[in-house]
């Protein structure tokens, strides 16, 4: 089932998501269909709350179905290391049509839960490192644009007020 992606505005957005406890069949739907509305929405990286979901699940695809092995499952996670910087434009799939250069970890080890509950950890670097980063703010209620300047997120935000008002948002 491909879920309609929730926009900048939805509170559900901007509070922390709840830990994962039950990892059953439920679960094992809700992963499919994460993946299945990321990728027809053209993303990378979706987390719960997107789908008007809070709980903590992100799933990640850097390569966008080129690689099946690149599919990526994250329950409960948390940072655990992050090393060097990057800088380089980044978006979200719940503030359509905007961009903004925002600058991140390069190497970034995310700890996690699969799917069955199992812990593990997995290393990224470059868009890898950036999407661990993106979606797990989004589990903490914090979006990309926390991270650019009050200037430009302010823009954004009158941007997105008037698109409101002109019901296309
Ligand atoms: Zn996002």
């Amino acid at each position: 089932m491909i879920y309609p992606i929730v926009k900048f505005g939805e509170p559900v957005l901007e509070k922390p998501s709840a830990t994962v406890t039950q990892f059953d069949d439920d679960l094992r739907k809700l992963i499919d269909d994460m993946f299945e509305s990321m990728y027809a929405a053209r993303g990378v990286g979706l987390a719960a709350p997107q789908i008007g979901i809070s709980k903590r699940i992100a799933v990640v695809d850097v390569t966008f179905k080129e690689n099946p092995d690149a599919k990526l499952v994250l329950i409960n996670p948390e940072i655990i290391s992050k090393e060097g910087r990057q800088r380089g434009s980044e978006g979200c799939l719940s503030i359509p049509e905007f961009r903004e250069d925002v600058s991140r970890a390069k190497v970034v080890t995310v700890r996690a839960q699969d799917v069955t509950g199992k812990v593990f950890e997995h290393t990224g670097e470059d868009l890898l490192a950036r999407a661990f980063l993106h979606e797990t703010d989004h589990l903490n209620g914090k979006l990309y644009i926390s991270h650019i300047s009050a200037l430009k997120r302010d823009l954004i935000k009158r941007k997105i007020k008037k698109l409101v008002k002109a019901g296309e948002w």
